[in-house]
């Protein structure tokens, strides 16, 4: 959840709302409002023709009190310190939701990976590695993909990792690709979290999903393979977008056929059984479940009031306001939030560490029943908590996640 006060303030004011409401002990407080670590480096790349470039990156851990740190790496001109600080905050929150045994880290490259060649990519992320190389590593800190960073660039930093240390260690990356450790099941995990948790809402909300029409914003990694999965098990998707636009036809889209068209041509808007129509329309169609998958801050106090579905399910990381969020509170919408619903990921980025560790890997189907089993445990105790405590699922997972992370630091006790 964003606002105009900036994400590194805003999360900070949401630690400190819900330390009020669990009693938190005020040293333990304390420490949680600042991350343990952050690193700022300098990374110097020799550009294709010869000239030298110095980038920035940075790596913060915000909290190792549950496990090692977990957190992805992103390569864009906007990264800056305070929202690397932030992101990792929130990963503390998302692992201790479902129970994975990490903290939360983030990291980043200041840096338009647009603008530079396969073999700059590469000497970037090798030399970024090497900067941050102490701090990382499988029982320390586990960087993973998140924006414009992929499996390939994980080998990478595994390979560059590897060549220090003088030994394979696939255990330092998830989100590899599967030829050195990667799981199967990575692709698609998010997804198949935010499909299991609308399905655990459906029953705990008393609805058949099978007769709600879905709406989904984005057709990236999470909003394809999500419409993908909802339709395997007869949900129906009624829109789709992407950052062009989105595609609306009420009586449900052929998603294997959009999928299909999309393959072929890299858009979706060779479909033409469907009405065009812009991503502020697709936010406030009638539909029963809304999904967004994009970016963050689609709904703000601008559009809450006008959004029709009853709940929102967010995939995507912060896509509600916080402004939007108290407009849809008092409304009665059930919103699922992103540290719950989109924590599929780092759950299967867990079981991918755990196999690399053990040097035994999981089939698919192993590993999404296991998927399922937490992220179904997880819907149920924030669910319950929310009800137990009368607040929005948003609060009931926060306080979830703040609870587990002082016990851990309450058990372990401060040093010296
Ligand atoms: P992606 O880049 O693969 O896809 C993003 C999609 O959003 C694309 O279809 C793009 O066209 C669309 N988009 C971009 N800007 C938009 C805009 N302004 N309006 C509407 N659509 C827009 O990214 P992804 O991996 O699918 O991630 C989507 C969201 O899910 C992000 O917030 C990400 O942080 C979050 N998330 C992803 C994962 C994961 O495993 N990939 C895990 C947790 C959270």
């Amino acid at each position: 959840m964003t606002s105009d006060r900036g994400l590194l303030q805003q999360t900070i004011d949401e630690l400190d709302d819900v330390a009020e409401a669990v009693h938190l002990d005020p040293g333990i407080h304390t420490i949680l409002r600042q991350p343990r670590l952050q690193v700022t480096v300098s990374v110097p790349v020799r550009r294709d023709d010869g000239s030298i470039e110095a980038f920035t990156g940075f790596r913060v851990q915000h909290n190792t009190s549950r496990g090692p740190a977990k957190g992805g790496i992103r390569y864009s001109p906007h990264v800056d310190l305070e929202e690397i600080t932030a992101l990792a905050m929130l990963m503390t929150w998302k692992c201790a939701v479902v129970g994975v045994p990490y903290g939360g880290a983030k990291g980043g490259v200041q840096c338009d990976p647009s603008t530079l060649s396969m073999p700059e990519l590469e000497r970037l992320t090798r030399r970024y590695t090497s900067e941050i190389v102490n701090f990382i590593g499988p029982q320390k800190d586990i960087p993973a993909p998140d924006m414009n960073t992929n499996a390939r660039v994980m080998a990478w930093i595994m390979d560059t990792y590897s060549v220090d240390v003088g030994y394979s260690v696939p255990g330092v990356v998830t989100g590899k690709p599967l030829s050195i450790g990667g799981s199967p099941a990575r692709a698609a995990a998010t997804s198949r979290g935010v499909m299991i948790v609308i399905m655990a809402a459906a029953k705990q909300l008393g609805f058949d999903p099978l007769t709600r029409r879905c709406v989904i914003q984005g057709y990236g990694n999470v909003g394809r393979n999500l419409a993908e999965l909802l339709c395997e098990e007869g949900c129906t998707v009624v829109a789709v977008s992407d950052i062009n636009g989105g595609l609306y036809n009420p009586r449900g889209l052929n998603i294997t056929e959009l999928s299909r068209i999309m393959d072929e041509t890299g858009s979706l808007f060779g479909y033409k059984d469907a009405d065009r129509i812009t991503n502020e329309e697709l936010l406030r169609l009638p539909c029963d479940i809304l999904v967004p998958a994009a970016v963050e801050n689609q709904i703000t106090d601008k559009n809450a009031d006008q959004i029709k579905a009853s709940v929102i399910v967010e995939a995507a990381n912060g896509p509600t306001t916080y402004e939007a969020d108290r407009i849809l509170e008092a409304r009665d919408v059930c919103v699922v939030p992103d540290i719950l619903a989109n924590a599929g990921g780092v759950t299967v980025s867990y079981f991918e560490w755990v196999q690399g560790r053990q040097f035994s890997f999981w089939n698919e189907r192993e590993t999404n029943l296991k998927l399922r089993d937490i992220m179904e445990k997880a819907f149920s105790r924030v669910y319950r908590i929310g009800q137990q405590r009368n607040v929005s699922l948003r609060k009931a997972a926060l306080m979830l996640a703040v609870e587990r992370v002082a016990e851990a630091i309450q058990v372990r006790g401060l040093y010296p």
